[in-house]
Parts: C-alpha cells; structure tokens; sequence
C-alpha cells in the first residue's frame, strides 16, 4: 500500500477542483484494503473511495479523512457454455477492459468505450452509453464490506441496477469498496437498431461491420467529436441526468410539444434538450463552459473554486426550472 499526504483532490479528479485530502491511501491487495479500513478506524477519519476521478468533484476545503484508491490490476478469463466470464480487478482502466474484450470478438460491452474510469466503478452507477449499460453483462463483485469487516461477493440481482443506479451509490452508499468485477461476454455482435447516433453514423459511412471491434471505433469516433476527452479538457462528463418521468406526467410533456423518449428504461425526457431551449449551449458561465456539442456536460475551462460550479450549476438549474418546471438533477457525487 502506498500512503501520501496533502494531496490536492483537483489533481486527482477530472473536474480537476478541489483543495488537500489529508492521506491517500493507494491499495494494491485486499489485505491493504482492509488494513487502510482498520487505520481509519483506529484514527476516526472518514473514508471516501476514488477511482480515476471522471464521476467525482472536490470542494475547495479538501477532505480531512483518507481517500482510497483501488490500484489492484489484472484480467482472468474464464469459459463458460456460450462465451466467457471475465474478472476484472477494480483498478484496471476500464477502457483496457473493453480493448481486451473487443480484441477477443466479444460482445457485450463496446458500446461502453472510452468511459473514463476504473473498472471498480463501473457497477457503482451503472456506466452506460449507447444502448448498453455494466449491469446488462455484471454476473458479480467481489467487495470489502465495512459493515462487518469481511469480503464477500455480491451477485448482480443484489446490487439492484437502474439507470445510472445500483445501492453502491444509493442505499449503501460508502459500505462496499469494490475490489473486482466480473462480467459474463460472448462471440457475437450488436444487433440493430442501434442508438440514432450510431445508426446516423453508420449511414453517413456507409458501413456494414458491426463486430465489436468495428463498434468500438465507431462508438470512439462518436465520442471523439462530441465529447471532451478528459486529458485535455477538464470535465466530469455528464454533468446533469436525463429526467425520467412517469406515464402521465409524458403526456402532458408531449402535449407541450417537448420531445419524449421511450425505452427500456422508462420514459424521459432529455436533460441536453432542456438545456439547449434554455440557449445555454456554449455559454461560459462562471469558468464553466456549456459544451456546444454535448450540452450535458460542463468544461471547466478557468474555475479554479467549487463556488463557481455552485454559481454556474444554480443559473442553468433555474433557468431550466423557470422555463420547463423540471428540476435538473447532478449526476457527479462530491467529496465531503
Ligand atoms: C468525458 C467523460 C465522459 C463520460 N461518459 C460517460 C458515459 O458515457 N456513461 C457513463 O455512465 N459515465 C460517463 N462518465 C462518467 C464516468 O466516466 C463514470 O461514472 C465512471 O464509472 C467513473 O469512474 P471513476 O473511476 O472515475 O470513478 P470516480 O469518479 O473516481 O468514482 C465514482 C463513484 O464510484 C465510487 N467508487 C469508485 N471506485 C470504487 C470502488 N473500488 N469501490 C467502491 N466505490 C467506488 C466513488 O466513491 C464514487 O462514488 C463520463 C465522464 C467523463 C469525464
């Protein structure tokens, strides 16, 4: 285990804000996590558990506890009667996950390339992107749980998967640390209809391979053009969820004339189109600026303080609310 001290949260989150964490903990077996675990107990320090940052934003005061980041690597692969089952350590890059598989012929999680983030915390909200989501192929993980100091694995019916959801970021919020993942993938590829943009894209290229190799391309080229990769720009991806509404409350959407989607998943409304009616799209506001082509996701462009996310989050959650009575929820979770 490696143990630093007054390490700034900005340099470890894509948002790139945030003050001194007072020790980061950096584990790289299970025996660490506990021990870490054990230490902060003995201290009486809170703990908050990172991954790469890409889902995560500082406050400027910093954390006086310990930030634990999950640093075990390594892919085993599994047969299983129709494909395979991989287990992932949690600190792998979850984008390498997805290379390997893809590599390999196998379907299941290339719509998910160039997520940033570790494996670890793909189940916790549930990553998803183009018509897939983790929770579609996570069989189980393996955790620590803080509740009774013991590791245990938790199958995929118990982590209670929705839309950007399971209870490690809702009901048992900070009880498990995420040790590895494993997901169940097999030889194939994705079936139409893909996601508009994909099948948009498609056309325009005149393509005809959808192996999970090609969809990978296809799904990073995508992302390349409208997304801001976080190496450069600094973001936190979708800064705001899609507002998901019920039966009768679409209705009255649609008699509106605002445009209502309906999947699998439920019935929403998108967040970006909100924000686009509200002529945010570009705008810089407070440092932040309202990206052009994904306007769900805010680039901090020169903030340097968690008070002008505040300003600039507030002025785009009113004005949506004034115009459209929905209010916007975040999707990043804070530190402290
Ligand atoms: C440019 C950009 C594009 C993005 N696109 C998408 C997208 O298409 N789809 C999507 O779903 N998300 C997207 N995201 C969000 C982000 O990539 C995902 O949420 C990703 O899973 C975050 O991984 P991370 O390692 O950075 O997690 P972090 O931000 O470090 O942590 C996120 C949460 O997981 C918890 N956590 C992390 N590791 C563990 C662990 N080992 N055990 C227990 N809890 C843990 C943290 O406590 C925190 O609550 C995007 C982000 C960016 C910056």
């Amino acid at each position: 285990m490696r143990v630093n001290e007054n390490i700034l949260i900005s340099s470890l989150t894509t948002m790139r804000l945030g003050g001194p964490a007072r020790y980061v903990i950096e584990v790289e077996s299970p025996r660490d996590v506990a021990d870490a675990y054990g230490f902060a107990r003995t201290f009486n320090l809170p703990v908050f558990v990172l991954g790469y940052g890409a889902n995560t934003i500082g406050h400027d005061e910093g954390f006086n506890g310990i930030i634990m980041i999950n640093r075990m690597r390594g892919i085993t692969e599994e047969p299983t009667a129709n494909g395979v089952q991989l287990k992932i350590m949690g600190g792998e890059y979850w984008d390498n996950v997805v290379e390997y598989s893809t590599n390999k012929g196998l379907t299941g999680i290339e719509a998910l390339s160039k997520i940033p983030g570790l494996a670890g915390a793909a189940p916790v909200q549930n990553i998803g992107a183009y018509g897939q989501e983790i929770a579609d192929t996570l069989v189980s993980i393996e955790v620590y749980d803080t509740a009774s100091g013991t590791f245990r694995t938790l199958t995929h019916d118990e982590l209670g998967f929705s839309y950007r959801h399971s209870i490690l970021n809702t009901t048992e919020y900070g009880r498990y640390f995420v040790i590895s993942i494993t997901i169940k993938l097999q030889p194939g590829q994705m079936q139409r209809p893909f996601y508009n943009s994909i099948e948009t894209y498609i056309d325009e290229n005149g393509l005809t391979d959808f192996s999970p190799a090609s969809m990978r391309a296809i799904v990073s080229a995508i992302r390349a053009d409208k997304l801001p990769d976080p190496t450069e720009k600094a973001s936190a991806g979708s800064f705001f969820k899609n507002i998901y509404i019920s039966e009768a409350e679409a209705e009255i959407a649609g008699d509106k004339g605002y445009p209502v989607h309906r999947g699998n998943d439920g019935i929403k409304i998108s967040s970006a189109w909100l924000i686009e009616q509200c002529k945010l799209k570009g705008k810089l506001l407070h440092g932040f600026r309202v990206n052009e082509k994904a306007p769900l996701v805010l680039i901090n462009e020169s903030a340097t303080s968690y008070q002008d996310l505040d300003k600039a989050r507030a002025e785009i959650i009113n004005k949506v609310y004034d115009k459209f009575g929905y209010w916007l929820e975040q999707e990043p979770v804070e530190i402290g």
